[in-house]
C-alpha cells in the first residue's frame, strides 16, 4: 500500500482562508478584513485606518456602495468595487403582529431561510437573531428542534441579520449626526431564535465582536444576550471570548424531567452545567445569569419544583424568566393555567428572586420563543 501522508496538522494550522473571488466584507473580523484590505494593495500604514472608515459606513451609516463612501479616494474605492461585495441576506417576507413585533423570513446562501424577530418595547427593542438554520437538538417542546435541515450561519449572516433589521426600521444616522445621538431603535440583541449558538461558537464570537465595536454596531456587552441549551465547554468560553450576558434554558429540576425536555442534559447533566454557570458572572464581569424555564403544564410546574429550583441555584446571581409554552402544530404540550403560572412565580420571588412572566409577543405571526421555523420547511412537513 503506498504510504499516506498525514495532512491534517497543516489543514489545522492554516488560519481561515478568505474565499476566491469577490469577498464579502460583512461579517470579517477586524484582522480579516486587515488582511484582505492589505491583500489587495491598501498600505499597512493606512489599513487600520481604512479598516475603520469602511467598518463606519457598514454597520453605523448603512451605505452598501463603495462608490458612496466619500472619505476614500475615488481610485481606492474602485479597487474596493472590483475585489469586495457588501453582501447581506434576502429579506424574503416580513409580517407585523397587531402588537408591533416584527417577524422577518431571511433567505442565505444555499436557499435556506433562518427566522428573525424585532420586538419594540417601551424602554427598548430587542432583536432575536439565529446562529443555526434549524438545530441539531431536539428538545422536545421547541419548534425549531423537529426541523431536520441544520446548517451553521456564517459570521456575516448572524451581523447581517442585525444590519437588515436597522435598515428596515430606518435606523441609520442623517448625514453629519453621530451615532449616539437618537434612542436606539434595535437596542438589545438575544440570541434566542433558531438554533444553538454555542454550536456554531466562533462565527457566533465573530458576529457579537462586530455588534459590541465602538466602530460596528456598537452596543454595550450588556444588551447582548446569549442563550443556551446548556452546552457546558462553552459557557467558560463564551466568558472569556465573548462577555456578553447569559441565559440557560433550564427548564427542569430533577434530571430525569430535564433530561426528557432538553436532551442534552444526558451528556451535561444539571450538576454540572450549574457548576459551568457559578463560574460565569465572575469570569465575564456580568451581574447576573437568567434562567429560562418555559412552563409546561402537569411537566415542571407543581410548587415543589418551584422551591426545587431555588435551592438549585442559591448561590448564583439570576434572574428567573418564566415562559408560558407557546404551542404549535402537533407539540405535546400545553400551557399552564394562568393561577399555576402565578403561583410558581410567586415561590420564586420571596425566595428572592426576579420571577417575571415573559408575556408572548406576535402571537398572531407565529413569532413567540419556540415557534420559529422556517415557512419552506414548515410546509414540508404539514404536507406529509
Ligand atoms: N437554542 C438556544 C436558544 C434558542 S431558544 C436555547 O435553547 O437556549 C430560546 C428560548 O425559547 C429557550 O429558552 C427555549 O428553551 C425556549 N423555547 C423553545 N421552544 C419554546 C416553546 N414552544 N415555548 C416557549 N419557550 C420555548
Ligand atoms: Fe435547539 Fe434551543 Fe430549540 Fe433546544 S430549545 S431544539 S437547543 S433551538
Amino acid at each position: 500500500m503506498p504510504a499516506i501522508t498525514p495532512i491534517t496538522q497543516d489543514v489545522l494550522t492554516i488560519p481561515r482562508a478568505l474565499p476566491k473571488g469577490p469577498v464579502n466584507l460583512v461579517g470579517l473580523t477586524r484582522a480579516q478584513m486587515r488582511a484582505a484590505l492589505i491583500a489587495a494593495g491598501t498600505p499597512e500604514k493606512q489599513a487600520k485606518m481604512r479598516l475603520g472608515q469602511i467598518w463606519q459606513w457598514i454597520y453605523q451609516k448603512g451605505v452598501w456602495d463603495f462608490n458612496a463612501m466619500t472619505n476614500l479616494g475615488k481610485a481606492y474605492r474602485a479597487v474596493l468595487a472590483e475585489r469586495f461585495v457588501i453582501a447581506l441576506p434576502n429579506v424574503i417576507s416580513r409580517q407585523i403582529s397587531s402588537d408591533g413585533t416584527r417577524k422577518y423570513l431571511v433567505r442565505i446562501t444555499g436557499g435556506h431561510e433562518v427566522e428573525v424577530v424585532y420586538i419594540p418595547e417601551e424602554d427598548r427593542g430587542t432583536l432575536c437573531i439565529s446562529s443555526q438554520v434549524g438545530c441539531t437538538l431536539t428538545c422536545s417542546f421547541c419548534h425549531t428542534g423537529t426541523q431536520k435541515l441544520v446548517r451553521n450561519l456564517t459570521a456575516g449572516e448572524i451581523i447581517g441579520q442585525v444590519i437588515l433589521v436597522r435598515d428596515d426600521l430606518g435606523e441609520w444616522p442623517d448625514p453629519g449626526e453621530g451615532m449616539g445621538e437618537r434612542p436606539r431603535l434595535l437596542s438589545n440583541i438575544v440570541l434566542m431564535g433558531m438554533g444553538e449558538p454555542l454550536y456554531n461558537f466562533e462565527n457566533v464570537r465573530d458576529a457579537m465582536k462586530i455588534a459590541m465595536d465602538p466602530e460596528g454596531i456598537s452596543l454595550s456587552r450588556r444588551r447582548i444576550t446569549l442563550s443556551t441549551s446548556g452546552v457546558v465547554p462553552g459557557i467558560a468560553r463564551t466568558a472569556e471570548e465573548i462577555g456578553c450576558m447569559l441565559a440557560v434554558s433550564f427548564h427542569g429540576t430533577t434530571d430525569e424531567v430535564r433530561s426528557n425536555l432538553v436532551p442534552i442534559n444526558r451528556k451535561w447533566p444539571i450538576a454540572a452545567l450549574l457548576d459551568a454557570l457559578r463560574a460565569y458572572p465572575k469570569l465575564s464581569n456580568s451581574e447576573r445569569i437568567t434562567f429560562e424555564y418555559v412552563m409546561l403544564k402537569g411537566v415542571n410546574d407543581s410548587d415543589e419544583d418551584a422551591h426545587r429550583l431555588v435551592r438549585l441555584i442559591r448561590g448564583i446571581p439570576a434572574k428567573i424568566n418564566l415562559i408560558p409554552f407557546n404551542a404549535w402544530p402537533g407539540a405535546p404540550y400545553e400551557r399552564p393555567e394562568w393561577g399555576r403560572i402565578k403561583r410558581f412565580a410567586d415561590i420564586v420571588y420571596k425566595a428572592g428572586y426576579a420571577s417575571p412572566i415573559r408575556t408572548p409577543r406576535g402571537e398572531d405571526i407565529m413569532a413567540a420563543c419556540g415557534q420559529l421555523k422556517s415557512a419552506t420547511e414548515r410546509a414540508r412537513t404539514t404536507c406529509r
